[in-house]
């Protein structure tokens, strides 16, 4: 059986389905092709259940990419504004939780039920459970399954990174990409865990679900949130965060006390410089049980203020060289991907191969944590919908 579209896309998570809204509102004729058994997995595990759908305070500097510039044209043709005038005109309610991330009050379905509507007002056809077997082109791009053959003048591959395999992310889109010779940088995880060394493991792992409000940086970055100790190693916002910049075996530096200054109380000569009173006040700065080990592993050579003014900058600069990350069996996003130097910032659309285009995390535009990565999603998919 041969189906004819003006446009075809390949993938029915989020950047998918906003490129064909946006298309079939323009009375595009668009198929969607899904292997999954069902529209919007990540939609649905997004932001804990809840899908941190956008970020009011979005801006260029959210998102890593090897053009800084790329990501900007989409950005601010489909805003956070864009997105939660659909939100709100399907009555979905919402909150702010931190930061300008914006969650929804029941569920993430609720997000997904309205691309699911807004695809059936503008006529999209999907098609789910569908395994593409090849992709070619002649006069016009074919994509065959098993049992039928799909041509349309354009085709957009939305199939996303390689984060969370077993809800069915694959590395399609590198592959198609790589067969019509656009270039790729090395995908690698983003926003993940990161792995400890044995022996820093063996020093801290034990105190795994305290919870520490830190600076964690590398490469330039810093990011100011909550750390999280693991059984393996560190996680939480600020860690996760920084884990989009770090390359294997760069440091990364965690101030564990912002803002203080744990020794301070020492520079008054009638306080007695001694582990009891360090303790204390290291207490006041982080949660007790780090304040506790990192006095007990950190104790001062000796109590002169030199040795102080020492552990103070070790305090706020406690250096780590990660074994690794947990990989993107536990990335919320993968970073790299398809090069933006072969696609138009303004309509995703591949320089020189017309009516090819990439969308979405598959494109090397990674956002931080907290919304940033779904407004990619809606902005890069509006941007290749209003141009097929
Ligand atoms: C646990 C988790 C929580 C997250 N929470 C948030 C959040 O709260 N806020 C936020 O902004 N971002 C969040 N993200 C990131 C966000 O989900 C992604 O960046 C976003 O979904 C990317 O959209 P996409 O359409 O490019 O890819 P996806 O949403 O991954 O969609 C790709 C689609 O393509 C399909 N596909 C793959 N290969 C094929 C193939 N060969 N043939 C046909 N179909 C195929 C997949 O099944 C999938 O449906 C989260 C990610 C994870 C893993």
């Amino acid at each position: 059986m041969i189906h004819s579209f003006d446009a075809l896309i390949l993938g029915g998570g989020a950047a998918g389905l906003m490129c064909a809204i946006e298309a079939g509102k323009r009375g595009r004729r668009v198929a969607v092709l899904e292997h999954a058994d069902r529209l919007g997995k990540k939609i649905l595990i997004s932001g804990g259940g809840r899908c941190n759908f956008t970020n009011i305070y979005c801006q260029p500097e959210n998102f890593l990419s090897s053009n800084p510039h790329f990501a900007k044209s989409a950005l601010a043709r489909y805003t956070p504004a864009d997105f939660l005038g659909l939100v709100e005109k399907h009555r979905i309610p919402y909150h702010e939780k931190t930061l300008g991330q914006l969650f929804c009050d029941r569920s993430a379905r609720d997000i997904l039920e309205m691309l699911e509507g807004e695809c059936r007002s503008a006529k999209v056809s999907i098609f789910v459970r569908t395994q593409i077997q090849e992709v070619s082109r002649d006069a016009s791009f074919v994509v065959r399954t098993a049992n039928a053959e799909f041509r349309a003048p354009a085709l957009v591959l939305a199939t996303g990174g390689l984060s969370i395999p077993k809800i069915g992310a694959t590395s399609f889109g590198y592959e198609i990409a790589r067969q019509f010779g656009i270039r790729i940088g090395d995908p690698w995880p983003g926003l993940v865990p990161l792995v400890l060394a044995p022996e820093e493991r063996s020093r801290y792992c034990d105190l795994a679900g305290v919870s520490a409000d830190v600076i964690a940086s590398c490469d330039g970055q810093r990011f100011r949130e909550k750390m999280l100790i693991t059984h393996r190693g560190l996680s939480g916002p600020a860690i996760l965060q920084i884990s989009s910049y770090w390359k294997k075996p760069q440091p990364i530096a965690v101030d564990l006390a912002p803002g203080s200054e744990v020794t301070a109380i020492f520079r008054d000569p009638k306080v007695r410089r001694d582990v009891g009173t360090l303790r204390a006040e290291l207490r006041k700065a982080m949660p007790n049980r780090l304040a506790d080990r990192w006095v007990e592993l950190g104790l001062p050579a000796s109590w002169t203020s030199a040795a102080l003014a020492d552990f103070e900058r070790q305090t706020h600069a406690w250096i780590l060289v990660p074994a690794g990350t947990e990989g993107f069996e536990k990335a919320e996003v993968t970073a790299g991907g398809v090069d933006t130097d072969e696609l138009s910032a303004k309509t995703m659309e591949c320089r020189k191969v017309p009516g090819l285009f990439f969308i979405g995390e598959v494109v090397d535009v990674t956002g931080h944590l907290g919304g940033f990565n779904f407004q990619w999603a809606w902005a890069s998919g509006a941007a290749a919908g209003r141009a097929l």
